[in-house]
């Protein structure tokens, strides 16, 4: 076995969940037929829907064109805080045209990401100010990325006002970030991270999320939960986090499946509810 295979298929989780937030197209599955086979192993393992997210223009086309491939997919749609640095009006109006398709269930991902220098922060600032607008336009719930700028998404969301429904996708706050998500009304995303033994600020957090404001996510192909950490990351590796969040939580983990996946039925108006039962 070499390190970069993929994780084994988990068995199947006590209750179906949603995967809140991946990236299918970087993790190769670009065919309708590896979406089918990547959906198939989530389904595998209680993954029921996933929402696969685009970074960039090239990957929103994508997005939208390969959520009308399998029932199981949906689509979130933006600019990446990174790429934001020549942000064109053409760009722009394109984003407007692609979030309005009727399986984008997110403008996302966006925020601010202070850990790489691809895009001043003034430009990420502006964009992110955008796309908070165009989430209330559209009526769609804004998923959030923030990395090292917990004080600023904070700021710039209270002073824009924010749209009805705001996820943090792969929260990376502390508990008391958390705190401040929480009594804002905002839900937290948590991916494989939450599942690593050295994140104890991050661990603590998860403890403090109420179950209603609680998601569950992969990231993939990034992110691969414990004990497969540097190992491909793919939709149905979000068992072993919910598996990992149920230990944390201290719930079982059919509970935490559960809430994971009425939370992101009734956030993301997915109808996942149709997968049936697993037991
Ligand atoms: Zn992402």
């Amino acid at each position: 076995m070499t390190r970069r295979e993929l994780p084994p298929v988990p068995e199947r989780l006590p209750a179906p969940t949603v995967d809140s937030h991946t990236h299918l197209d970087a993790c190769g599955a670009t065919t309708p037929e590896l979406v089918r086979a990547a959906l198939d192993r989530a389904s595998a393992a209680g993954v029921a829907a996933v929402v696969t997210v685009a970074d960039d223009l090239a990957s929103a086309r994508w997005v939208v064109e390969a959520c009308a491939w399998d029932e199981r997919l949906y689509g979130a749609v933006a600019l990446h805080p990174t790429r934001t640095k020549d942000f064109s009006g053409e760009d722009r109006a394109e984003l407007e045209r692609l979030v309005a398709a009727e399986r984008v269930v997110a403008v996302g991902e966006t925020g601010l990401d202070y850990y790489w220098d691809y895009s001043p922060p003034s430009a990420q600032q502006e964009a992110f100010r955008w796309h908070i607008d165009l989430a209330k336009r559209a009526g769609k719930p804004l998923m959030i990325h923030d990395r090292e700028a917990h004080d600023d998404v904070l700021a710039i969301l209270e002073s824009e006002g924010a749209p009805e429904t705001v996820v943090f996708h792969c929260f990376s706050g502390d508990a008391d970030v958390a705190r401040r998500c929480v009594d804002a009304g905002y839900v937290l995303s948590f991916a494989g991270t939450v599942t690593f033994r050295n994140a104890h600020a991050l661990r603590e957090a998860a403890t403090l999320v109420p179950d209603e404001q609680l998601l569950v996510e992969t990231d993939a192909p990034f992110l691969t939960p414990h004990p497969f950490r540097g190992r491909p990351n793919e939709p149905y590796c979000a068992a072993y986090t919910v598996a990992g969040l149920a230990e944390l939580r201290n719930q079982p983990v059919k509970a935490v499946a559960e809430a994971a996946r009425r939370n992101a039925e009734r956030v993301f108006g997915l109808r996942s509810g149709d997968a049936e039962e697993t037991g």
